[in-house]
């Protein structure tokens, strides 16, 4: 379950102050022991918790008994990818690591005002990586056309306990309408996903591959509409506004 408990408190100050929470409905996904769960009471948070280890629970109950008498906080047993969510307008988290990519895209599809969340390194800097940079990819951008993401602070193992083997860091993700409005947003899923599929491919051959989802006349259509100064580059050169682009261009033509 991902139980490593934050221990570094100047890394619980910085997380619980990363946005205003006096007076609002805050998410806590994973309390485990409860001390950023505390952070956020103590700054006037309304927090209701998703913990999916039931045995947390009792200390839980204990450690907040006062503020789950006033109404201040809820503790909800259950998996915060499938159970249903309470109302929430900030989110704050230290994420397990093993569903980060399910919570996130289920909270972007619920929606929020903004999230304080920690992930494992490597996935958050692909969550901010920007065209050109190695880690740019289908997670950089499936997440930056519905959010800007920007890094909070990067945390070694030793600010856990126990420590994990890697790195974490924590982000501030701000949802926003996508830079272009998007014709359907499931073909638009379906091309970012098929183009970063082979990364080394000119976007060319990579809308090639894409014939025998949408056939070959949709395909050879957008092919030869395209400028080939588009056509020529790799999935890693293209902004985010062009994925948009190609994905309405695709979905006009097979409309
Ligand atoms: N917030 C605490 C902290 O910072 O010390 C604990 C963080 S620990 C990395 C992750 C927490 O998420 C654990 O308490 C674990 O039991 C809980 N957890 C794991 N999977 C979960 C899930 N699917 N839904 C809700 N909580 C989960």
């Amino acid at each position: 379950m991902d139980q490593h408990f934050l221990v570094d408190t100047s890394a619980v100050a910085l997380i619980a102050d990363t946005v205003p929470v006096s007076g609002r409905n805050v998410l806590e996904i994973g309390p485990g022991g409860g001390i950023l769960t505390d952070a956020l009471l103590s700054r006037g948070a309304l927090v209701r918790t998703v913990e999916l280890d039931r045995t947390l629970l009792p200390n839980l109950e204990r450690r907040f008994a006062a503020e789950l008498a006033s109404g201040q906080l809820e503790i909800i047993c259950g998996d915060a990818a499938k159970v249903r969510l309470p109302e929430f307008e900030i989110v704050v988290a230290n994420l397990p690591y093993s569903i980060s990519s399910k919570i996130t895209f289920r909270l972007l599809e619920t929606g929020f005002e903004s999230a304080v969340l920690m992930y494992q390194l490597e996935f958050g800097r692909r969550m901010i990586a920007s065209p050109k940079d190695t880690e740019y990819g289908r997670l950089s951008v499936m997440t930056q056309t519905f959010a800007g993401v920007e890094m909070v602070i990067e945390l070694p193992p030793a600010s856990f306990s126990p420590p994990p083997e890697v790195w974490s860091i924590v982000v501030k993700i701000t949802p926003h309408e996508p830079p272009v409005p998007i014709a359907d947003r499931t073909v638009h899923a379906i091309l970012v996903r098929e183009l970063f599929s082979h990364r080394r491919k000119t976007i060319r051959n990579g809308l090639r591959g894409m014939r025998s989802i949408y056939g070959d006349a949709a395909v050879t259509n957008l092919i030869t509409t395209l400028p080939a100064e588009m056509l020529d580059k790799r999935p890693e050169m293209l902004s985010i506004a062009d994925f948009i682009d190609l994905s309405n261009c695709l979905s006009a033509l097979i409309a």
